[in-house]
């Protein structure tokens, strides 16, 4: 059984969560902070079923405000110590937690993100599923709608914040030239310093109508990834495209958010007629990986899927 747990209390080791761990189960969870509308605690429910395995999904959200000591540090020692298996970090934790594990896999490393954590002879190891969550997703897209991911390779990434760090790695590993833009230049640029031996195509602009323009009247696009939160709420009917600018023809809009389904976004680039997808897919992916470090079993992605779908919808 599966079963939500909240952390509130220094003392992790009395917390109902670690005390509801079975017996000959996986005890797997998620920190960060808030997590009150994370779908993972039913993701890894549809993976730990669909694998016949028994096992919790607890969640820890550790408030950064109220952080009395370091809760970080003794909810990973609980997990060195082996009574947690397995743990995923989401904000605001994927940096921060870098320097409190043992060793970081080379995606980790690069990204400098960590969104899984699993233990490894005693030792804690940082990996960052997101790369190839978002890898597979949107080739698997590109794929299906007749773009080729080996040749059609020009991105536009709006926002640099920590899934941008993803989705830029995943990129550029994969040979894609990529534009970064994002409403604070300095941070775009420095997202690119940490790849630029990666690729020579690799360029920092602003996120602004006449940078966008000037852009698209020089270079073919084929695919934009929005890593903004403009579109999910609060923010809900907001995009991060410029409605003075029309949609580059014939490009891919990939969207990371997933909640709504179809943010104005990606329903302007339907309305454009333009090919797309939510980042739904990227998320069980990423999910799915993290699952497959943890138990050594890979989960049926349809069964993950249709238990987050029959909540979204
Ligand atoms: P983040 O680290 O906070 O980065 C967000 C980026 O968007 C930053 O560059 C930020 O700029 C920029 N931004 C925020 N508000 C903006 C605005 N009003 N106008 C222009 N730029 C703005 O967040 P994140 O972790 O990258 O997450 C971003 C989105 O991706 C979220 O919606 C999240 O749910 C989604 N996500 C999806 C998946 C998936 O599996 N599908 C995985 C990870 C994340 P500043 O730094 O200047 O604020």
């Amino acid at each position: 059984m599966i079963q939500g747990a909240s952390f509130s209390r220094p003392d992790i080791h009395a917390e109902p969560g670690l005390q509801a761990r079975a017996s000959n189960g996986f005890n797997l969870g998620l920190v960060g902070y808030p997590l009150s509308h994370s779908l993972s605690p039913r993701l890894h429910a549809a993976a730990l079923a669909d694998s016949g395995l028994e096992g919790v999904y607890n969640l820890y959200p550790l408030s950064p405000e109220s952080v009395e000591g370091d809760r970080l540090q003794t909810l990973l020692q609980t997990m060195r110590s082996g009574v947690i298996d397995g743990l995923n970090v989401t904000i605001p934790y994927k940096q921060v937690v870098l320097p409190m594990l043992d060793e970081l896999t080379s995606v980790a490393s690069a990204t400098g993100a960590v969104n899984t954590i699993y233990r490894r002879n005693g030792k804690l190891v940082g990996d960052n599923t997101d790369v190839e969550g978002f890898t597979v997703d949107i080739r698997r897209n590109l794929e299906k709608t007749g773009l080729n991911w080996e040749n059609d390779r020009l991105a536009l990434v709006l926002g640099a914040g920590g899934s941008a760090r993803a989705v830029v790695y995943a990129l550029v590993t994969a040979g894609w030239g990529v534009y970064l833009s994002a409403r604070r230049l300095e941070q775009a640029q420095s997202l690119l310093e940490s790849y630029a031996s990666k690729s020579i195509s690799l360029s920092a602009m602003p996120l602004e109508a006449s940078a966008l323009q000037a852009l698209l009247s020089e270079k073919s696009i084929n695919l934009i990834v929005n890593t903004t939160p403009l579109g999910m709420a609060p923010w809900e009917g907001a995009s991060p495209w410029p409605v003075q600018i029309p949609l580059p023809p014939g490009v891919f809009l990939y969207d990371l958010i997933y909640n709504p389904p179809e943010t104005a976004l990606l329903k302007a680039a339907h309305v454009a007629g333009l090919r797309g997808a939510n980042g739904l897919g990227m998320l069980i992916e990423q999910a799915a990986l993290a699952f497959e470090r943890w138990t050594g079993q890979a989960p049926s992605r349809q069964s993950m899927t249709q238990a987050v779908q029959s909540r979204q919808l």
